[in-house]
């Protein structure tokens, strides 16, 4: 099921964070898509940790994807736009969120779920030298660094767990479980782990009952972790924590698990927020001192009913937080939520092992783990599991048949009347008004003083490079697209050998209100003028429409002297064949409007799409490159088809070279293709041995079309390993030799495909 499509936007409903209370609100409305509503979703994690399954995660239970909610297919699947940043300030009187430097982001409704970290404020030292457990993904990266350090440590080695709650608890108790096993798969004593539990001035699990807390203070030392009370840690050093009664305690690793903190920009935005800086909220889950701004999870203190920040609360709170925004987008009266009292708690000991309360029954064993892990899968599948997409139909909702929504769609679906109508002056001029594009002195008539056309200089002794592109947008973040398009674009220019020197761009924005079409078209605009800038190229003019799909394209003009000028042709007998970027952003981009794509591989695709060509071409001019193109829409083969052509030889592949990104070859195996697929393997004949490349798994790879493709070029033999090496230097890791340039066998040039 998706959200109504093809009707304009009018209201903007912004979710800060992917949460476990926005999950719900994202699934629930895309089970029940509002005509004319636009949903973003800007999260800095695109995976995002289910909190009752980290500490199993931790101990090595679940894999990642098994404890992680893929928020990107979830978005698609409720018809939401993915964002990914991180939302830094909140301009409260304008309605809009501020991302860093991206242009910000409008909103009629907002919501925020953003959950806590860790608080560091109070203790010198603990950013520096102390592994916070949130956010997750800075967790993971330092939690390879602690395995690594463990096996390689000599004698004891000793961990700290800082905070004695259930999050520290089961960190300490997770962390030793899978350092232990680490060690005897290698064959190491796990006696050289040392563990120490620091509970601050109050006791393990202060929000607890006896009874659970009893059974802990039989587990720990059971455990050998050794818990200190009585005193906080004060200031902590690289191995040490120092503590306010004066010990010291040595640690080779310390992780931070004390009491949840909130950011300080809700505050600096202007939003109430309690003395800790948490989001005060009423019992409807909106801001005291916000109309439309909404909060849930740990990031939210709900005035009436203060609860511990517990993952429990952020799930109860999604379905009424769902109920809630949609009777604001439709003015109704919102309801009240009252938050349980009384919740099981399952606190895992590490082994698979958990004890449970609920009141004052406590519980323990194995069982006990097993229901949690019953439970905690039973979450999981709702979200990553989703019912199939279904077609585009429009159901409009009863509740809106009538409402005013509806009659603007109407008056907006009126203006357009199905053509492709200019975007008004108003609008234009104001977008044009704040892009910042660069001063060249060959600009003769740019964008600063239009005219009916830009005028532009060769400069003596310069040829110019002229190359245009134009596509739908496959991605539903608009800054981001302008990125790409504006990459794909330069990456013509750059495979000639050429300096960008300007760019004419032509934009459809989809039919919206005024201000919708308007940040629509900025943020298209500014991602490509980012790129544009970095490669001092001015934006001299455009055209924009309103259509039915977001689409971009730039015209795109480079100067070269004439006889640097680079062909596709150049390629000469014995050069080594090197592709600088892997190869696969058409089938994972198919697989993504399906929601079959998992969000790294399409955070990796992108990252990659946006990385430029120019370095790498200027790496190969020093290495004497003689020909080269850029990998697009035809794929590898169909542009190595030109190359060969062009240069009257015959080439051969190895396939097993062929540099792919994350996830391209399982969604190619799921049988999902770029629509321009079959016809780029109508190119197979220039194959020499197909009967043979065609077993390989990497065979339907080759027509695969790329957006932003890297660079396909030639150079002499003995310069291939230095190039490479730079290559990799300048940030192209999957830089490699895929092939060598061979003599013409025949009449015909052709391609030979080892295997
Ligand atoms: C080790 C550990 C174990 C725990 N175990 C349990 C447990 O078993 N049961 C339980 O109930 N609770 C548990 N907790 C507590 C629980 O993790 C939190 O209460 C819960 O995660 C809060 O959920 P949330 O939805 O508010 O936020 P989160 O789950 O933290 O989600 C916040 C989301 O917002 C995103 N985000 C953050 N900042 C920004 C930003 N500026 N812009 C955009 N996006 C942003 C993040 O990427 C993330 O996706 C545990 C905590 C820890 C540390």
């Amino acid at each position: 099921m998706q959200l109504v499509k093809n009707t304009p936007v009018i209201k903007d409903l912004v979710l800060i964070g992917g949460g476990h209370s926005h999950v719900a609100v994202l699934k629930k409305f895309g089970m029940n898509p509002v005509p004319g509503l636009q949903i973003t979703l800007i999260t800095r994690d695109v995976h995002t940790p289910y909190s009752g399954m980290l500490p199993g995660y931790i101990a090595g239970h679940y894999t990642y994807d098994e404890s992680h909610i893929d928020l990107r297919p979830l978005a698609r699947f409720a018809g939401a736009r993915l964002i990914h940043a991180s939302a830094t300030f909140l301009e409260l009187e304008n309605k809009q969120v501020i991302c860093g430097d991206r242009p910000q982001i409008n909103y009629d409704v907002l919501s925020i779920n953003t959950g806590s970290t860790p608080s560091h404020i109070e203790v010198p030292g603990s950013k520096q030298h102390a592994l916070a457990v949130k956010p997750i993904n800075q967790f993971l990266q330092g939690w390879d660094a602690l395995m690594q350090s463990v096996l390689e440590h000599d004698g004891d080695f000793k961990v700290a767990v800082v905070g004695a709650g259930a999050g520290g608890v089961e960190v300490a108790l997770a962390t030793q479980f899978h350092l232990q096993q680490l060690l005897s798969e290698h064959s190491i004593t796990t006696e050289k782990l040392r563990f120490d539990l620091i509970a601050g001035n109050g006791s393990v699990l202060p929000t607890h009952n006896a009874s659970v807390r009893r059974r802990f203070k039989r587990v720990l030392p059971e455990r050998k972790i050794m818990v200190h009370k009585g005193s906080k840690a004060k200031r902590v050093n690289a191995n040490t924590i120092e503590m306010e009664n004066g010990e010291s305690i040595r640690a080779d690793a310390i992780i931070w698990a004390t009491h949840a903190s909130a950011p300080a920009w809700y505050k600096e935005s202007g939003l109430a927020v309690d003395e800790r800086g948490f989001i005060e909220i009423d019992d409807s889950l909106q801001s005291v001192s916000h109309k439309y701004v909404f909060a849930a999870g740990d990031i939210a203190t709900v005035t009436n009913y203060p609860r511990p920040k517990s993952g429990v609360f952020a799930v109860r709170q999604g379905p009424p937080l769902y109920k809630n925004i949609r009777r604001a987008l439709t003015n109704k009266t919102l309801k009240k939520h009252v938050p349980q009292i009384s919740f099981l708690s399952l606190i895992s000991t590490g082994d698979k092992c958990a004890i449970g309360s609920r009141g004052f029954f406590t519980f323990e064993g194995a069982w006990i783990w097993k229901l949690k892990d019953y439970i905690d899968r039973e979450f999981m599948r709702k979200y990553n599991e989703l019912p199939e997409m279904g077609d585009d139909s429009d159901p409009i909702q009863s509740e809106l048949a009538n409402s005013d929504t509806l009659k603007e769609i109407s008056a907006i679906a009126m203006r357009c009347g199905g053509c492709g109508a200019k975007v008004g002056s108003n609008v234009l001029s104001r977008v044009v008004n704040q892009l910042n594009t660069v001063k060249r002195d060959d600009v003769i008539l740019g964008l600063d003083a239009p005219d009916d056309a830009a005028v532009l200089e060769v400069p003596p002794g310069k040829v110019q490079v002229q190359s245009v592109d134009y596509f739908r947008s496959f991605i539903d973040d608009p800054y981001v697209f302008g990125q790409i398009a504006a990459n794909h674009s330069l990456g013509d220019v750059f495979a000639m050998g050429a300096e960008a020197q300007a760019a004419m761009a032509v934009a459809t924005v989809p039919y919206g209100k005024e201000k919708v079409v308007e940040q629509q078209l900025h943020q298209m605009m500014d991602g490509a003028l980012k790129v544009l800038n970095q490669h001092n190229a001015a934006l001299i003019g455009g055209h924009s429409s309103e259509g039915t799909e977001l689409s971009f394209g730039l015209s795109v003009t480079g100067l070269i002297e004439k006889q640097k000028l680079l062909a596709k042709g150049g390629m000469q007998v014995g050069d080594a064949i090197i592709i600088t970027k892997p190869v696969g952003t058409g089938t994972l981009f198919a697989a993504d409007m399906r929601g079959k794509s998992k969000g790294r591989w399409i955070t990796s695709a992108i990252e990659s799409m946006i990385q430029s060509n120019h370095a790498a071409a200027q790496c190969l001019y020093k290495y004497e490159v003689h020909g080269c193109t850029d990998v697009t829409g035809f794929g590898v083969l169909g542009h190595l088809v030109e190359m060969v052509r062009a240069g009257q030889v015959d080439i051969s592949i190895d396939l097993n070279k062929l540099p792919i990104l994350e996830g391209a070859l399982e969604t190619m195996q799921l049988g999902i293709f770029s629509s321009l697929q079959p016809s780029n393997i109508r190119l197979r004949r220039a194959i020499k041995n197909q009967d043979i490349a065609v077993k390989h798994e990497l065979y339907p790879l080759l027509f695969d079309p790329q957006t932003a493709g890297g660079l396909l070029a030639t150079i002499p033999n003995q310069h291939k390993d230095a190039c490479v090496v730079e290559l990799h230097q300048l940030g192209y890791p999957h830089t490699c030799v895929i092939g060598e340039v061979e003599q013409l066998s025949d009449a015909v040039e052709s391609i030979m495909i080892n295997t």
